[in-house]
Protein backbone atom coordinates (compact mmCIF):
# COMPACT_ATOMS: atom_id res chain seq x y z
CA UNK A 1 0.00 0.00 0.00
CA UNK A 2 1.32 3.17 -0.85
CA UNK A 3 0.13 5.77 1.55
CA UNK A 4 -1.89 9.22 0.85
CA UNK A 5 0.70 10.88 3.16
CA UNK A 6 3.65 10.08 5.54
CA UNK A 7 4.44 12.86 8.33
CA UNK A 8 8.45 14.08 7.33
CA UNK A 9 10.84 12.98 9.45
CA UNK A 10 14.24 13.29 8.87
CA UNK A 11 15.97 11.50 12.13
CA UNK A 12 17.23 14.67 14.13
CA UNK A 13 14.60 15.35 15.57
CA UNK A 14 13.81 13.24 18.67
CA UNK A 15 17.95 14.45 19.49
CA UNK A 16 16.56 18.04 19.79
CA UNK A 17 13.48 16.38 21.58
CA UNK A 18 15.62 14.62 24.33
CA UNK A 19 17.35 17.90 24.43
CA UNK A 20 14.64 19.89 25.48
CA UNK A 21 13.62 17.43 27.94
CA UNK A 22 16.59 16.19 29.47
CA UNK A 23 18.96 19.38 28.89
CA UNK A 24 16.60 22.32 28.65
CA UNK A 25 14.27 21.49 31.25
CA UNK A 26 12.16 23.52 29.63
CA UNK A 27 8.82 21.70 27.96
CA UNK A 28 6.29 24.78 27.96
CA UNK A 29 6.01 27.24 25.58
CA UNK A 30 8.53 29.35 24.46
CA UNK A 31 11.85 27.49 25.50
CA UNK A 32 15.20 27.38 23.62
CA UNK A 33 13.80 25.37 21.37
CA UNK A 34 10.52 28.27 20.12
CA UNK A 35 13.09 30.85 19.63
CA UNK A 36 14.59 29.30 17.76
CA UNK A 37 12.63 28.42 15.28
CA UNK A 38 11.15 31.58 15.54
CA UNK A 39 14.85 33.28 14.67
CA UNK A 40 14.85 30.85 11.90
CA UNK A 41 11.18 32.02 10.41
CA UNK A 42 12.45 35.69 10.23
CA UNK A 43 16.16 34.85 9.14
CA UNK A 44 15.26 33.05 6.68
CA UNK A 45 11.86 34.59 5.11
CA UNK A 46 13.14 38.23 6.17
CA UNK A 47 10.18 38.49 8.35
CA UNK A 48 9.47 40.98 11.16
CA UNK A 49 8.11 38.92 13.46
CA UNK A 50 7.21 35.00 13.71
CA UNK A 51 5.98 33.62 16.53
CA UNK A 52 5.17 29.85 16.96
CA UNK A 53 1.31 28.48 17.55
CA UNK A 54 -0.69 25.73 18.49
CA UNK A 55 -1.76 24.88 14.85
CA UNK A 56 -2.26 26.67 11.46
CA UNK A 57 -5.89 27.09 13.09
CA UNK A 58 -4.83 28.85 15.81
CA UNK A 59 -2.66 31.12 13.93
CA UNK A 60 -5.48 32.08 11.67
CA UNK A 61 -7.58 32.51 14.83
CA UNK A 62 -5.03 35.02 15.88
CA UNK A 63 -4.82 37.34 13.19
CA UNK A 64 -8.51 37.21 13.08
CA UNK A 65 -8.42 38.78 16.23
CA UNK A 66 -5.37 41.48 15.55
CA UNK A 67 -7.99 42.30 12.62
CA UNK A 68 -10.40 43.79 15.71
CA UNK A 69 -13.42 42.43 13.64
CA UNK A 70 -17.19 43.75 15.01
CA UNK A 71 -20.55 41.68 14.48
CA UNK A 72 -21.34 41.88 11.22
CA UNK A 73 -17.82 42.81 9.64
CA UNK A 74 -17.15 40.78 6.50
CA UNK A 75 -13.95 38.79 5.41
CA UNK A 76 -13.67 37.60 1.92
CA UNK A 77 -12.16 34.12 0.92
CA UNK A 78 -12.01 31.25 -1.21
CA UNK A 79 -14.85 29.11 -1.25
CA UNK A 80 -12.38 26.27 -2.19
CA UNK A 81 -9.89 26.16 0.99
CA UNK A 82 -9.94 23.97 4.38
CA UNK A 83 -12.97 24.87 7.10
CA UNK A 84 -9.96 26.55 9.31
CA UNK A 85 -9.51 29.78 7.15
CA UNK A 86 -13.33 30.07 7.46
CA UNK A 87 -13.77 29.57 11.39
CA UNK A 88 -11.03 31.32 12.21
CA UNK A 89 -13.11 34.48 11.22
CA UNK A 90 -16.47 33.15 12.46
CA UNK A 91 -15.06 33.11 16.04
CA UNK A 92 -14.36 36.75 16.10
CA UNK A 93 -18.05 37.01 14.59
CA UNK A 94 -17.55 38.09 11.06
CA UNK A 95 -19.88 37.33 8.22
CA UNK A 96 -18.06 35.02 5.52
CA UNK A 97 -17.90 35.89 1.83
CA UNK A 98 -16.84 33.26 -0.20
CA UNK A 99 -16.18 34.24 -3.90
CA UNK A 100 -14.55 31.94 -7.06
CA UNK A 101 -11.28 30.90 -7.40
CA UNK A 102 -9.20 30.96 -10.85
CA UNK A 103 -8.58 27.75 -13.07
CA UNK A 104 -5.26 27.85 -13.53
CA UNK A 105 -4.08 28.41 -9.96
CA UNK A 106 -7.19 27.50 -7.87
CA UNK A 107 -6.56 30.28 -5.91
CA UNK A 108 -8.60 33.09 -4.80
CA UNK A 109 -9.61 35.39 -8.11
CA UNK A 110 -8.69 39.17 -7.71
CA UNK A 111 -11.62 40.33 -9.81
CA UNK A 112 -14.02 38.49 -7.61
CA UNK A 113 -12.50 39.62 -4.66
CA UNK A 114 -13.28 43.62 -5.90
CA UNK A 115 -17.06 42.38 -7.02
CA UNK A 116 -17.87 41.64 -3.90
CA UNK A 117 -16.27 44.21 -1.66
CA UNK A 118 -19.23 46.44 0.45
CA UNK A 119 -18.90 49.09 2.57
CA UNK A 120 -18.78 46.47 5.43
CA UNK A 121 -15.62 44.61 4.03
CA UNK A 122 -12.88 44.36 6.38
CA UNK A 123 -10.43 41.43 5.65
CA UNK A 124 -9.26 39.73 2.81
CA UNK A 125 -7.89 36.40 3.21
CA UNK A 126 -5.94 35.07 0.52
CA UNK A 127 -5.55 30.86 0.65
CA UNK A 128 -1.57 29.52 -1.03
CA UNK A 129 -3.65 26.50 -2.40
CA UNK A 130 -1.01 23.99 -2.83
CA UNK A 131 2.13 26.28 -2.01
CA UNK A 132 1.86 28.10 -5.15
CA UNK A 133 0.97 31.82 -4.47
CA UNK A 134 -2.28 33.95 -5.00
CA UNK A 135 -1.84 37.33 -7.40
CA UNK A 136 -0.60 39.01 -4.58
CA UNK A 137 0.20 42.54 -6.20
CA UNK A 138 -3.44 42.48 -7.06
CA UNK A 139 -4.61 41.40 -4.07
CA UNK A 140 -2.15 44.28 -2.40
CA UNK A 141 -3.40 46.79 -4.96
CA UNK A 142 -7.10 46.43 -3.78
CA UNK A 143 -6.22 46.01 -0.05
CA UNK A 144 -4.91 49.10 -0.25
CA UNK A 145 -7.70 50.93 -2.44
CA UNK A 146 -10.40 50.07 0.14
CA UNK A 147 -8.50 50.44 3.21
CA UNK A 148 -8.40 46.86 4.10
CA UNK A 149 -6.39 43.97 5.86
CA UNK A 150 -4.64 41.25 4.29
CA UNK A 151 -4.25 37.78 6.01
CA UNK A 152 -2.54 35.13 4.11
CA UNK A 153 -3.37 31.11 4.71
CA UNK A 154 -0.08 30.76 3.86
CA UNK A 155 -0.66 27.06 5.73
CA UNK A 156 0.76 25.28 2.65
CA UNK A 157 3.01 27.92 1.26
CA UNK A 158 5.95 27.46 3.44
CA UNK A 159 9.20 28.24 1.32
CA UNK A 160 6.99 29.37 -1.65
CA UNK A 161 7.60 32.91 -2.69
CA UNK A 162 6.19 35.47 -4.81
CA UNK A 163 8.14 37.84 -7.01
CA UNK A 164 10.85 36.98 -4.69
CA UNK A 165 9.08 37.31 -1.76
CA UNK A 166 8.10 34.56 0.84
CA UNK A 167 4.44 33.54 1.04
CA UNK A 168 3.27 34.51 4.08
CA UNK A 169 5.41 37.70 4.42
CA UNK A 170 3.26 39.71 1.99
CA UNK A 171 0.46 40.57 3.71
CA UNK A 172 -0.13 42.33 7.41
CA UNK A 173 -0.14 38.47 8.91
CA UNK A 174 0.87 35.15 7.14
CA UNK A 175 -0.17 31.97 8.85
CA UNK A 176 1.30 28.66 8.58
CA UNK A 177 0.70 25.27 9.79
CA UNK A 178 2.96 22.47 10.96
CA UNK A 179 0.69 19.55 10.86
CA UNK A 180 2.06 16.28 10.12
CA UNK A 181 0.34 16.46 6.37
CA UNK A 182 1.91 19.87 5.58
CA UNK A 183 5.82 20.01 4.49
CA UNK A 184 7.33 20.65 7.85
CA UNK A 185 5.86 19.57 10.40
CA UNK A 186 5.67 19.47 14.67
CA UNK A 187 2.83 17.19 14.43
CA UNK A 188 0.32 20.05 15.38
CA UNK A 189 1.57 23.54 14.67
CA UNK A 190 1.63 26.54 13.29
CA UNK A 191 3.09 30.43 13.18
CA UNK A 192 2.20 33.42 12.46
CA UNK A 193 3.92 36.15 10.99
CA UNK A 194 3.22 39.65 11.80
CA UNK A 195 4.48 41.77 9.04
CA UNK A 196 2.42 44.75 10.25
CA UNK A 197 4.59 46.38 13.06
CA UNK A 198 1.27 48.39 14.84
CA UNK A 199 -0.12 44.93 15.68
CA UNK A 200 3.37 43.33 16.99
CA UNK A 201 2.97 43.57 20.64
CA UNK A 202 -0.49 43.10 20.35
CA UNK A 203 0.29 39.52 18.81
CA UNK A 204 2.85 39.16 22.08
CA UNK A 205 -0.86 39.65 24.27
CA UNK A 206 -3.05 37.99 22.47
CA UNK A 207 -0.61 34.75 22.09
CA UNK A 208 -0.09 34.92 25.97
CA UNK A 209 -3.71 34.58 27.36
CA UNK A 210 -3.87 37.92 27.17
CA UNK A 211 -1.44 38.99 29.32
CA UNK A 212 2.02 41.21 29.01
CA UNK A 213 4.21 38.43 29.93
CA UNK A 214 6.35 38.90 26.70
CA UNK A 215 6.92 42.94 27.76
CA UNK A 216 7.66 41.64 31.33
CA UNK A 217 10.14 39.03 30.01
CA UNK A 218 11.83 41.69 28.08
CA UNK A 219 12.03 44.12 31.09
CA UNK A 220 9.61 46.73 29.48
CA UNK A 221 7.11 46.67 31.91
CA UNK A 222 7.50 46.31 35.34
CA UNK A 223 4.43 44.05 36.27
CA UNK A 224 2.69 41.00 34.34
CA UNK A 225 -0.48 41.35 34.25
CA UNK A 226 -4.13 40.43 32.16
CA UNK A 227 -4.21 44.05 29.71
CA UNK A 228 -6.56 41.96 27.02
CA UNK A 229 -8.42 39.32 25.52
CA UNK A 230 -6.41 36.27 24.37
CA UNK A 231 -5.92 32.59 24.31
CA UNK A 232 -3.09 30.12 24.81
CA UNK A 233 -1.51 29.63 21.57
CA UNK A 234 1.92 28.75 22.57
CA UNK A 235 3.21 25.27 21.56
CA UNK A 236 5.40 23.25 23.68
CA UNK A 237 9.02 23.04 23.12
CA UNK A 238 9.20 19.29 22.74
CA UNK A 239 6.70 20.06 19.76
CA UNK A 240 9.31 22.95 18.41
CA UNK A 241 11.98 20.66 19.20
CA UNK A 242 10.68 18.35 16.34
CA UNK A 243 10.31 21.13 14.14
CA UNK A 244 13.70 22.44 14.89
CA UNK A 245 15.04 19.18 13.37
CA UNK A 246 13.13 19.59 10.36
CA UNK A 247 13.51 23.30 9.58
CA UNK A 248 17.50 22.32 9.86
CA UNK A 249 16.58 20.11 6.94
CA UNK A 250 14.37 22.33 5.14
CA UNK A 251 16.47 22.22 1.70
CA UNK A 252 16.55 18.54 2.13
CA UNK A 253 12.59 18.13 2.50
CA UNK A 254 12.10 20.74 -0.39
CA UNK A 255 14.62 19.32 -2.93
CA UNK A 256 12.95 15.17 -1.70
CA UNK A 257 9.56 16.61 -2.90
CA UNK A 258 10.18 18.87 -5.36
CA UNK A 259 11.93 15.58 -7.13
CA UNK A 260 8.27 13.69 -6.50
CA UNK A 261 6.75 16.36 -8.15
CA UNK A 262 8.90 16.73 -11.25
CA UNK A 263 8.72 13.46 -11.94
CA UNK A 264 5.10 13.09 -12.00
CA UNK A 265 4.66 15.65 -13.84
CA UNK A 266 6.97 14.98 -16.51
CA UNK A 267 5.23 11.21 -16.59
CA UNK A 268 1.85 12.96 -16.90
CA UNK A 269 2.17 15.97 -19.72
CA UNK A 270 1.51 13.51 -22.36
CA UNK A 271 -1.94 12.34 -20.67
CA UNK A 272 -2.54 16.58 -21.12
CA UNK A 273 -1.26 16.71 -24.30
CA UNK A 274 -4.18 14.19 -25.62
CA UNK A 275 -6.57 16.04 -23.27
CA UNK A 276 -7.07 13.40 -20.83
CA UNK A 277 -5.77 15.19 -17.61
CA UNK A 278 -4.87 18.24 -16.40
CA UNK A 279 -2.07 18.94 -14.61
CA UNK A 280 -1.08 21.86 -12.06
CA UNK A 281 -0.25 25.34 -13.30
CA UNK A 282 2.62 27.16 -11.69
CA UNK A 283 3.02 30.43 -13.34
CA UNK A 284 6.56 32.18 -14.18
CA UNK A 285 6.64 34.95 -11.48
CA UNK A 286 6.20 32.16 -8.77
CA UNK A 287 8.14 29.42 -6.49
CA UNK A 288 6.28 26.72 -5.43
CA UNK A 289 7.32 24.42 -2.61
CA UNK A 290 5.89 20.81 -3.98
CA UNK A 291 3.36 20.73 -1.17
CA UNK A 292 0.75 19.09 -3.60
CA UNK A 293 0.53 17.29 -6.78
CA UNK A 294 -2.72 16.74 -7.76
CA UNK A 295 -4.73 16.31 -11.28
CA UNK A 296 -7.64 17.19 -13.00
CA UNK A 297 -10.13 14.48 -13.94
CA UNK A 298 -12.98 14.76 -17.07
CA UNK A 299 -15.34 15.20 -14.09
CA UNK A 300 -17.04 13.93 -10.85
CA UNK A 301 -18.28 9.99 -12.25
CA UNK A 302 -14.22 9.56 -13.53
CA UNK A 303 -12.54 10.94 -10.50
CA UNK A 304 -14.49 8.23 -8.43
CA UNK A 305 -13.19 5.48 -10.97
CA UNK A 306 -10.10 6.76 -10.85
CA UNK A 307 -9.76 6.24 -6.81
CA UNK A 308 -11.14 3.17 -7.22
CA UNK A 309 -9.16 2.04 -9.95
CA UNK A 310 -5.54 3.10 -8.07
CA UNK A 311 -6.96 1.62 -4.49
CA UNK A 312 -7.16 -1.42 -6.61
CA UNK A 313 -3.04 -1.24 -7.41
CA UNK A 314 -2.62 -0.54 -3.80
CA UNK A 315 -2.59 3.32 -3.84
CA UNK A 316 -4.49 5.87 -1.56
CA UNK A 317 -5.79 8.86 -3.44
CA UNK A 318 -7.63 11.63 -1.98
CA UNK A 319 -9.89 14.56 -2.85
CA UNK A 320 -10.90 18.32 -1.06
CA UNK A 321 -12.42 20.59 -0.87
CA UNK A 322 -16.55 20.11 -0.18
CA UNK A 323 -16.79 23.91 -1.45
CA UNK A 324 -17.74 26.06 1.97
CA UNK A 325 -20.59 28.16 0.53
CA UNK A 326 -22.49 24.72 0.25
CA UNK A 327 -21.41 22.78 3.87
CA UNK A 328 -23.99 23.07 6.26
CA UNK A 329 -21.75 25.61 8.18
CA UNK A 330 -20.89 27.84 5.19
CA UNK A 331 -24.54 27.82 4.44
CA UNK A 332 -25.36 29.26 7.83
CA UNK A 333 -22.88 31.89 8.48
CA UNK A 334 -21.77 32.72 4.84
CA UNK A 335 -22.80 33.12 1.41
CA UNK A 336 -20.87 32.91 -2.20
CA UNK A 337 -20.91 36.22 -3.80
CA UNK A 338 -20.47 36.25 -7.76
CA UNK A 339 -20.63 33.29 -9.43
CA UNK A 340 -19.50 29.94 -8.89
CA UNK A 341 -17.55 29.24 -12.39
CA UNK A 342 -14.59 26.68 -11.11
CA UNK A 343 -14.91 26.28 -7.19
CA UNK A 344 -17.82 23.34 -7.91
CA UNK A 345 -16.16 22.21 -10.84
CA UNK A 346 -13.15 21.72 -9.20
CA UNK A 347 -14.00 20.50 -6.42
CA UNK A 348 -15.43 17.43 -8.58
CA UNK A 349 -12.79 16.75 -10.30
CA UNK A 350 -9.73 17.15 -8.61
CA UNK A 351 -7.54 14.25 -7.63
CA UNK A 352 -4.80 14.68 -5.30
CA UNK A 353 -1.56 11.69 -5.44
CA UNK A 354 0.87 10.50 -2.73
CA UNK A 355 3.20 13.00 -1.95
CA UNK A 356 5.46 13.21 0.72
CA UNK A 357 9.14 13.34 2.51
CA UNK A 358 10.93 10.35 1.84
CA UNK A 359 8.74 8.78 -1.04
CA UNK A 360 10.94 5.93 -2.91
CA UNK A 361 11.68 6.47 -6.82
CA UNK A 362 10.17 3.08 -6.93
CA UNK A 363 6.73 3.96 -5.19
CA UNK A 364 6.80 7.21 -7.64
CA UNK A 365 6.97 4.67 -10.44
CA UNK A 366 4.21 2.51 -9.32
CA UNK A 367 1.68 5.48 -8.67
CA UNK A 368 2.92 6.73 -12.52
CA UNK A 369 2.12 3.48 -13.93
CA UNK A 370 -1.09 3.10 -12.38
CA UNK A 371 -2.48 6.69 -13.46
CA UNK A 372 -1.34 5.99 -16.62
CA UNK A 373 -2.80 2.29 -17.27
CA UNK A 374 -5.90 3.92 -16.18
CA UNK A 375 -6.47 5.72 -19.11
CA UNK A 376 -5.13 2.72 -21.42
CA UNK A 377 -2.20 4.31 -22.54
CA UNK A 378 1.48 4.42 -23.58
CA UNK A 379 3.37 6.75 -20.89
C1 LIG B 1 -3.74 22.74 6.97
C2 LIG B 1 -4.45 23.98 6.67
C3 LIG B 1 -4.95 24.83 7.67
C4 LIG B 1 -4.96 24.45 9.13
O1 LIG B 1 -3.74 24.12 9.67
P1 LIG B 1 -3.71 23.21 11.01
O2 LIG B 1 -2.26 23.29 11.42
O3 LIG B 1 -4.12 21.84 10.62
O4 LIG B 1 -4.60 23.83 11.99
C5 LIG B 1 -5.54 26.02 7.31
N1 LIG B 1 -5.63 26.38 6.01
C6 LIG B 1 -5.19 25.59 5.02
C7 LIG B 1 -5.33 26.06 3.61
C8 LIG B 1 -4.59 24.37 5.31
O5 LIG B 1 -4.17 23.59 4.31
Amino acid sequence: MISFNIPPYVGTELEFVRDAVESNRKICGDGPYTKKCQAWLEGTFGAEKALLTTSGTSALEMAAMLCDLKPGDEVILPSFTFSSTATAFLMMGARLVFVDILPDTKNIDPKAIEAAISDRTRVIVPVHYAGVACDMDEIMDIASRYGLLVVEDAAQGVMSSYKGRPLGTIGDFGCYSFHETKNYSMGEGGAILVNNDAYADRADIIREKGTNRSNFLRGQVDKYTWVDKGSSYLPSDMNAAYLWGQLQAADAIYDNRMATWAAYNEAFKSLEERGLVELPVIPEDRVHNAHMYYLLLPSLEERSKFIGHLKEQGIQACFHYVPLHSAPAGERFGEFRGDDEWTTQVSDRLVRLPLYYGLSKEEVGKVVSAVVSYFGVEA
